[in-house]
């Protein structure tokens, strides 16, 4: 469904050009639970960010559904977002005057969803990630476990084929972190496309289907979770691991 081929991005700076992603060659099927790992700066976020749309390549190409981006128009990559995308950070993003069915709602009201649509729509979402109770309070009544799961639900009733998160537990207190986590399986148990930038281990290896290492905007490695963690070649890797998990 999607397929990125040598994906190169570079930003502009004043004083120098970063190379963010160094071709990167990935194809992703339906269904996959896709952790991305890596230390800090080594193009993560970059990575997400091009294959959901919200910044663009500087060369090589993504094909959605077999159709090549490189002539796609703002108003594309726009319906693409909305319609395929689900993105969830590791900041919440919620507007705090607003309830919990109006940050679930709002960016179907931006569709031009009709209001009896929309009301089930987000009800539904935020039933499913457990807060289907908490419709008519303010976010920040809520703890950060509960508002990064309104996150999840409002990129839920936007009914994406694809969800990306990049680091949604990062900013969560451990007691927090299950219940998000709790609810990403559940997405990947009903079949969801989805990829995570986690540093949550355990996760990686026991929920995900495939796993991507980078480094560098570079993939060193991509594959299955127990070929990963038990392979006595990826010693650099490990080392990373190590001092992430220690940290
Ligand atoms: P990660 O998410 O793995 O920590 P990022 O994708 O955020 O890494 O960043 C990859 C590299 O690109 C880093 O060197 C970072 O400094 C650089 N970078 C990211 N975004 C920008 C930007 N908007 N402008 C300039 N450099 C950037
Ligand atoms: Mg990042």
């Amino acid at each position: 469904m999607l397929e990125l081929e040598n994906i190169v991005k570079e930003y502009l700076t004043p004083d120098e050009t970063v190379t963010a992603l160094k071709g990167i060659t990935l194809k992703f099927r339906k269904s996959e639970f896709v952790s991305v790992l890596g230390p800090s700066g080594c193009g993560k976020t970059t990575l997400l960010n091009i294959i959901g749309g919200l910044d663009r390549y500087t060369s090589g190409d993504l094909a959605i559904d077999g159709k090549s981006t490189k002539l796609y128009t703002d108003k594309d990559w726009d319906v693409y977002r909305n319609h395929s995308i689900g993105f969830v950070f590791q900041s919440y993003n919620l507007i705090p005057h607003q309830t919990v069915a109006e940050n679930v709602e709002l960016a179907l009201t931006l569709a031009g969803v009709s209001t009896a649509e929309r009301r089930e729509r987000a009800k539904k979402a935020l039933e499913k990630v457990g807060l289907g109770n908490k419709l008519n309070v303010r976010p920040n009544q809520l703890s950060g476990g509960q508002k990064q799961r309104i996150a999840i639900a409002r990129a839920l009733a936007m009914e994406p084929e694809v969800m990306l998160f990049d680091e949604p537990t990062s900013a969560l207190d451990p007691e927090m972190i299950k219940e998000v986590l709790d609810v990403m399986i559940e997405l990947a148990r009903e079949g969801m496309t989805m990829l995570i930038v986690t540093h949550e281990m355990g996760f990686a290896k026991n929920v995900a289907t495939r796993i991507l290492f980078m480094n560098d905007g570079k993939i060193l490695e991509d594959e299955k979770p127990e070929e990963f963690f038990n392979n006595p070649k990826h010693s650099r890797t490990k080392e990373f691991l190590y001092k992430v998990l220690n940290k």
